[in-house]
């Protein structure tokens, strides 16, 4: 089928003006957030109903055309753009949202409905969603369910994959897999909403999802501690946790970062002096949960760790809290500003250059201790370049992200991501495989792991049309 008759054949599908072929109004699809990753789709497609989406995947495997799909294109590892040639399928028209079940505690939602809209669905039923992440207002929830995403409730509600209670996708054969009616037991057979959670658009395209809902937690305080580094803020959130059920964010960064969001935002800086090290802790309740977290700051010991690491020697007197400043905000815009340290890292951090990003996680035992080598092992390779660290201390997740390298030297990802695998941690945390980490897959996955992904890629998209070249190699595998 040629360029054009696919064209045709897709435009009777959506209508025409859902199929996008001009370069402008293509240009959007065709690079991902960072900017790092682009490639020229053969066209845009946009369809708004899960049989749309069908009759697009027959017309596109008729046409041995490969097909990228796409939500809020807010991933940032390559995987939702094309690399040249493909259809880009933009579920963002799938938006619509049902009822809230407040009998069940869940809702229905379109792949292409934001995390804002339906955090704010959820709480209008006053309930609420488990993840958020900072990518709310364009991050789509067939997006999150497609990368597993995880964010900065994780320690409290889990990821992604925990919030589905059932799955509506379309396979590459056009034929389609709906189990919806969210029920609580069901263990009729293998759990395939729990296999497309992290597929990243390789093994079917998400058109609805079943979702459990939490309660709303109306009353909300965070904490801006300052530390002197990822040790005493370990230590500090083990200390603190069994005291704090409300918690449900732990965030870390360094000063590096800070001052990086205070450059590109405007923000004067948290402290009057600068320190290493930044936590960020926010506690939700339906009852206020402020005196909670105050009194465990002013009486949490310090934490087990301190005096067991470095071979038994103590970093500080028994008695001494790691605290060194502390900012506490229980108002909506006071919250808002301490939170803003965190998440203008990412935008300020993009503003900057285009970073490499490398989304780890690390068993607690040798987080501290990579967040220090990481740098030295960066300022040995590449002289001159910036490493600004931040992450989810409470889930072992650190974003190493580097500016200053070209982005196709990977030479520094080579040794980041090496030494991630030899001190027993993930290359990918929560932002998935994508392109950008292809080639490390075998680092922390098994011959054996790869080989059942690749039978299960083969099983249901055996032609190897849907994002080919994300996650798995399937060129080669599915002999493309
Ligand atoms: C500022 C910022 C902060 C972020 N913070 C976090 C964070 O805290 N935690 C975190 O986990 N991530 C974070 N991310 C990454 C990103 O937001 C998540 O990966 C998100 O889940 C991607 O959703 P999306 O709709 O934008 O998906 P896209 O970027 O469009 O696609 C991502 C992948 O999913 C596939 N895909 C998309 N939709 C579908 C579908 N309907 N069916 C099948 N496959 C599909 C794509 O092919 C691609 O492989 C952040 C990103 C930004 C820009």
């Amino acid at each position: 089928m040629t360029g054009d008759a696919l064209a045709g054949r897709l435009r009777d599908i959506v209508g025409s003006q859902h199929v996008l072929t001009d370069a402008d109004l293509k240009a959007g699809y065709e690079t991902d957030w960072t900017g790092r990753f682009q490639g020229k789709a053969r066209l845009v497609v946009r369809p708004s109903r899960t049989n749309e989406v069908a009759a697009v995947l027959v017309a596109c495997a008729e046409a041995g055309v490969p097909v990228v799909p796409q939500g809020g294109n807010t991933g940032l590892v390559g995987g939702s753009v094309p690399s040249g040639g493909e259809v880009v399928l933009s579920v963002r028209r799938l938006d619509e949202i049902g009822e809230v079940d407040a009998v069940a505690g869940q809702v229905t939602a379109g792949a292409g409905v934001t995390l804002a809209t339906l955090q704010a669905h959820a709480r209008a039923a006053r309930l609420d969603f488990g993840v958020d992440i900072p990518a709310r207002d364009s991050a789509t929830i067939g997006g999150m369910v497609a990368t597993n995403a995880g964010g900065i409730h994780v320690m409290r509600f889990g990821h992604m994959r925990q919030q589905v209670a059932g799955i509506e996708a379309v396979l590459a054969d056009g034929s389609i897999v709906s189990r919806l009616s969210g029920l609580q037991k069901d263990n009729s057979g293998y759990d395939l909403a729990g296999l497309l959670a992290g597929s990243e658009g390789t093994l079917a395209v998400i058109t609805k999802v079943r979702l459990r809902l939490v309660p709303q937690r109306p009353h909300r305080v965070v904490a801006l501690l300052a530390l002197g580094d990822t040790a005493a803020a370990q230590d500090t959130l083990t200390a603190l946790r069994p005291g704090l059920p409300s918690l449900e964010a732990a965030e870390i960064f360094y000063r590096e970062g800070v001052e990086l969001v205070c450059e590109h935002s405007g923000l004067l800086p948290p402290f009057a002096e600068p320190y290493p090290c930044y936590l960020l802790l926010e506690c939700a309740g339906r009852m206020d949960p402020a005196t909670e977290l105050i009194e465990a700051l002013e009486t949490s010991p310090p934490g087990p760790l301190s005096a067991s690491r470095e071979g038994g020697t103590p970093r500080r007197p028994a008695d001494a809290s790691p605290i060194l400043d502390t900012a506490v905000a229980t108002d909506r815009p006071g919250r808002e500003r301490l939170w803003a340290y965190r998440e203008l890292h990412t935008s300020a951090i993009n503003a900057a250059g285009i970073p490499h990003k490398l989304d780890v996680s690390l068993p607690p035992g040798e987080l501290a201790a990579f967040e220090r080598d990481v740098r030295a092992l960066v300022a040995g390779a590449a002289p001159g370049a910036r490493v600004i660290l931040f992450g989810h201390l409470g889930d072992g997740n650190l974003h190493v992200n580097i500016l200053g390298v070209p982005p196709e030297d990977e030479t520094v990802d080579d040794l980041v991501l090496r030494m991630v695998a030899e001190r027993g941690g993930s290359i990918s945390a929560e932002h998935g495989i994508g392109r950008a980490k292809l080639r490390w897959l075998s680092l922390t996955r098994s011959e054996a792991d790869i080989a059942a992904m690749r039978a299960i890629k083969q099983a249901v998209d055996p032609s190897g049309i849907l994002n080919p070249g994300v996650l798995l190699n399937t060129a080669m595998d599915c002999g493309r």
